[in-house]
């Protein structure tokens, strides 16, 4: 473990702050500090960005932000006991951490940042999942955000990035690719945290288009997929017929054959579909 500033190392910290882990809090840190640099690095050039870092915990992966450079980072973290060790960050980095204790998921962080914004994070998996549909999902696009680095179990990253035909293939691959490039970045095993979860995790790097792929209402292709995959093993002609009377003939003009399951259909097909039932 090498030093990345002066700050004494995470094992210490947790014992000084008597950090133990909380599993309602879903805390597994990451005490490698080489690791949480590493980690840090995904999330590209940080130095002219403020960052959003949720749930920074004892603060391996803020301080592989601010020792990478970023110009101002904001942390949230739900847990109070972790504020005096976040606090002795923030004095080591005079001016450029913010820490806010509070839930991420009732806070607004834009008040505190500045763009170009990026978002990094290694949150418990439910809280990330609420976080990163939410981030797919602004009134606006693009986002606040540039990019989002963040933290999952693998087997949540691999349903972000699954392409049709695969099991892992739904709502959240097609909300992903929809707007974003999404990439698994980095693999890590149940050792890489204190203590060990009993999955593997994964790091997955999103950045936001400028424009959606192809174009489509979101209100109209969220409905379209979420329904094709409420019901996933029945053909699209019958689990989207609640959708329209015409449904056959929409599919039809999208490319779609009507006997075609959800998890056949690409992302393309499906906004034409969205956009083929929006021109009725
Ligand atoms: N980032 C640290 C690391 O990598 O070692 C901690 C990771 S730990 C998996 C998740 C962190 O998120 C914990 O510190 C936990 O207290 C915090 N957390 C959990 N739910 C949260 C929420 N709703 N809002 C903000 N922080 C939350």
């Amino acid at each position: 473990m090498s030093a990345i500033d002066d700050l004494p190392p995470l094992r210490d910290v947790i014992a000084a702050h008597a950090l133990a882990a909380k599993k309602s809090l879903g805390q597994n840190f990451l005490l490698d500090l080489n690791l949480t640099a590493k980690i840090a690095r995904l999330a590209g050039d940080v130095s002219e960005a403020d960052v959003l870092e949720v749930g920074p915990g004892p603060g391996g992966l803020t301080r592989g932000l601010l020792a990478e450079g970023a110009r101002r980072v904001l942390a949230i973290e739900k847990d109070p006991r972790c504020m005096p060790a976040l606090a002795q960050i923030s004095a080591a980095y005079p001016g450029r951490l913010e820490v806010i204790n509070a839930d991420a998921l009732d806070l607004d962080p834009l008040a505190h940042l500045t763009p170009p914004i990026k978002v990094a994070a290694n949150l418990p998996y439910n809280v990330g999942t609420e976080l990163l549909v939410r981030w797919l999902t602004p009134p606006e696009w693009p986002p606040f955000w540039q990019s989002l680095t963040l933290m999952f179990q693998r087997e949540v990253a691999q349903r972000i990035v699954a392409a049709p035909g695969s099991k892992a293939y739904g709502r959240l691959a097609l909300l992903a690719q929809w707007r974003s490039d999404p990439r698994i970045v980095m693999d890590l095993p149940p050792e890489a945290f204190s203590p060990p979860p009993k999955v593997n995790s994964a790091v997955v790097h999103l950045t936001a288009l400028p424009t959606p792929r192809y174009p489509a209402d979101p209100r109209t292709l969220n409905k379209v997929v979420a329904t094709a995959f409420n019901q996933r093993r029945k053909m699209l002609r019958s689990a989207l017929k609640s959708l329209s009377p015409a449904i056959e003939a929409h599919l039809l003009d999208a490319g779609i054959k009507p006997t075609e399951r959800a998890e056949q259909v690409g992302l393309e097909a499906y906004c034409a579909l969205a956009r083929s039932l929006d021109a009725k």
